[in-house]
Parts: structure tokens; sequence; C-alpha cells
């Protein structure tokens, strides 16, 4: 470990970004604390797997020790393929990217997390209701009364971002430029279902890795080959709806097991009303409604064109990964972006001196960062426009 530094960097999120952050700092000596608002480590269900490119992988390299990089490698999931297709609801491809051609290493997404975890000071049931700065502190204020004093308060709590909401609110018109982050228009459900050797012959196409099933009314269906946390074999499935009614009941998720059925009987009916492949309704009829998981919100992000950093006057608050920058899913690009956001933030915190000067500081991993984010999000759009394009 370096050389101990004296600030104290509070984190909002423990999710990849939170994590990933909290590690390269940690090792460079910095007094790091994550407060999540999920109650344990294993109140939420993580979802599947995640595939990371190149970029968030040298990211990764970077904020891990060697030992922590040779063990978060065994988070790897196996046996499933590493390829891409995309076809229609019929299973015919449209087209394929054949194994090894797309250099994204697919990880388990909560073994991935636990790992991240390993040595990091986290606060559970700790949800951000608001925070302070004073110019030489900031506090943050959570919901169950209590609060934390740090010299930065770093939000990586996802797109929904009440970090980035609270910006205007504290600094009103001394603000710099927030990106916008718009609200889903798109909605994906999913679940998943013990992989017996039977689903090799039913689903052919998913043998080299994820495919997505482009269907009528714009719905989607992405399904992949996977592993559940004990190695045990899965499939995962993730229906993409459009959401007309935010406020429809299968939105509500609490977690408990009549949340799960409402998910599941909406799958059900959209799938039974569309001509979609049998062995793709197979999949969804036969899903336990123990296994579905919490609805995911698809956003994406709008920039200034003639952007002002830092967003926060003092550079005492700043923002990493989807609370920055949301992008629809369509690339896998948001979880490298992610990490790449903590390694950029992590090097310049280390790089710099022993009396930080904060706004210039921020100023720097701003710009950088929402520059290459702005790319990011729009080759992503490019992506969802793509798709659209094949099955109008
Ligand atoms: C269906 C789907 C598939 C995807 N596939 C890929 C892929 O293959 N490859 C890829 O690179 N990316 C992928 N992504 C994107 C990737 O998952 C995200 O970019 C990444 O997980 C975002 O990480 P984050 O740390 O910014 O946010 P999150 O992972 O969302 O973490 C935010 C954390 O903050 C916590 N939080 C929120 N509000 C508060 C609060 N007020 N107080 C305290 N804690 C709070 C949340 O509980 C959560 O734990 C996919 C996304 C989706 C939806």
């Amino acid at each position: 470990m370096k050389k101990k530094r004296n600030e104290k960097i509070l984190i909002i999120g423990a999710g990849l970004g939170g994590l990933a952050l909290a590690q390269g700092l940690i090792r460079d000596g910095f007094n790091v604390s994550v407060f999540e608002r999920d109650e344990s480590p294993t109140s939420r269900s993580q979802g599947y797997r995640i595939s990371i490119r190149a970029l968030g992988m040298s990211a990764l390299n970077m904020l891990l020790t060697p030992e922590k990089m040779s063990k978060v490698s065994m988070a790897k999931a196996t046996d499933v393929g590493d390829g891409y297709t995309c076809a229609n609801e019929k299973m015919e491809a449209f087209f394929s990217v054949p194994q090894g051609q797309d250099a994204a290493v697919p990880f388990l997404r909560s073994e991935l997390r636990s790992l991240l975890q390993e040595g990091v000071n986290v606060e559970w049931g700790k949800r951000l209701v608001m925070f302070e700065d004073d110019g030489d502190n900031v506090i943050a204020h959570f919901e169950d009364g209590s609060y934390a004093v740090g010299d930065l308060l770093v939000g990586c709590d996802g797109g929904a971002s009440t970090v980035r909401e609270l910006l205007p609110i504290v600094y009103q018109n001394r603000l710099g430029s927030v990106p916008t982050v718009i609200e889903s228009t798109l909605a994906t459900l999913g679940g998943e279902i013990e992989r017996t050797s039977k689903w090799n012959t039913l689903l052919p196409l998913n043998k080299i890795g994820l495919v997505h099933y482009l269907g009528p009314n714009s719905h989607y269906l992405g399904v992949c080959f996977s592993e559940r946390n004990d190695r045990s074999p899965t499939v995962f499935w993730a229906f993409t709806e459009k959401i007309e009614d935010l406020k429809a009941p299968r939105y509500q998720f609490d977690q408990g097991l009549q949340s799960r059925i409402r998910i599941l009987d909406h799958c059900k009916q959209l799938m039974r009303n569309e001509p979609w492949h049998e062995n793709l309704k197979k999949l969804v009829y036969d899903t336990p409604p123990e296994a579905i998981m919490a609805p995911w919100f698809i956003r994406t992000t709008r920039f200034s064109d003639s952007p002002q950093f830092p967003m926060a006057p003092t550079g005492r608050v700043t923002l990493v990964g989807d609370s920055a920058h949301s992008m629809p899913t369509q690339r896998g690009l948001g979880g490298s972006n992610v990490l790449e956001d903590a390694r950029l933030l992590s090097a310049l915190l280390t790089a710099s001196q022993e009396s930080i000067d904060w706004p210039s500081l921020m100023e720097k991993y701003e710009k950088e960062m929402f520059a290459r984010a702005k790319i990011a999000v729009q080759e992503s759009e490019n992506a969802a426009e793509y798709f659209r394009s094949l099955r109008p």
C-alpha cells in the first residue's frame, strides 16, 4: 500500500463504479467509506453476467492489486460463449459475431461485485437523501438520520442518481454543467431457469453466446447461458418493452413473490399474443416466479454543447458511472465506461499534491470523463437505432 493520505472520500453506491473506485483509492492510501441503500449485499439480485471490454479490463487492472486482479479473473463466466447473435423472434439470425472476436470478457455480476467488496468498508442500509458543502467539507445525510463528513463525495449511485438530482438544489446558480439523464422509455423484465442439456438443443444460437431476439412491437428478448454464484448452469432471459405507464403494477417491484408473479404473467401474456418461437415461449413459460428479477430501466443522457466544469463549484462533489452517463445497453459499453471513470478519478487523486486544488482536479476529471462518455452514449444510441431498423 502507498503512503497514507489524509483525505476522506465518501462514495455513494456500492455498485460496479463505487466498489471499483473504492478499491483503487484504498490501494493508494485514501480513507474511503462506501454507503449503499440496499440492506445487505444479497438483498437484491445483481442480474446476470456483464461483458467488460478492453477499456474496462485495463481500468480494472490499474485499480486492483495484482492479487485482487487474479481473484477477479476467477469471476469470469465459463462455458457460456463470448460470441453474439442478433436474430428475429422465429430464431432466424440476422448476423453473428463469432466467439473470440468481440474481445469482451463475460463476468458473473454478483461474483464480480462480491470480489470488489473485499477489503472495502461498505455501510449497508444507508440511503443518501441530502448533502451539504461548506467549501472545506462535504456532509452526506442518510434516510436513517445519520450523517458522514468527508473531503469529497462521489455519486456512484446509478442512473436514477440522488447525488445528480441534488446538485442543482445545493449549488443553484453556481452550478456547472450537469448532464440530463433522460428517464426510462424502455424497461427490461427478466428471469432465469435451470440450464439442463435440453436447452443446448432448444436454443442452438445461444451456444456461441448472448442472443438478442428482436420481436414485433419493438419487443426484444435477450437470452444468454450463464452460471449462478455456485457455478450451477442457468439460462437468463430479459424481455425489453416500451414503457407506456411507469406506474403500472409490474414496475412497482418490492422483492416479494407477488411482484415476481406479476412480471412473469405479463411476459407470458406478451409472448402468447405474439408470434415468438415455441422454444422461446417455453423459456418464459417454464421459469419459476421466484427466479424473476427486479425490472431494469434503460436510460440515456444528454450533455451540454458548451459545458462548464466542475459541476460543483467547490469541486467537492462529482459523479462516476451511470449517474453521469446512462446509456442504452445494446453495445455493452456502460460497465467499461464506469470502470474507466473510476480509474481516471483514482489516478488524478493519487497523483495530486497533499493539499488538493479540488476545483481544478475535478475540472480535469469531468472534462475527460464527459468527453469519452458522450462518444459512448452516441455509439450506444446508434446501436439501439440499428437494432430497431433490423426488425421494424
Ligand atoms: C440489462 C442490462 C445489461 C447490461 N449489460 C452490460 C454489459 O454486458 N456490459 C457492460 O459494460 N455494461 C452493461 N450494462 C450496463 C452496466 O450494468 C452499468 O453501466 C453499470 O452496472 C453501472 O454501474 P454503476 O456503479 O454506475 O451503477 P449501479 O451498478 O446501478 O450501482 C448503483 C448503486 O447505487 C446504489 N444507490 C442508488 N441510490 C442510492 C442512494 N440514494 N444512496 C445510497 N446508495 C444508492 C444502488 O443501490 C446501487 O447499488 C448493462 C445494463 C443493463 C440494464
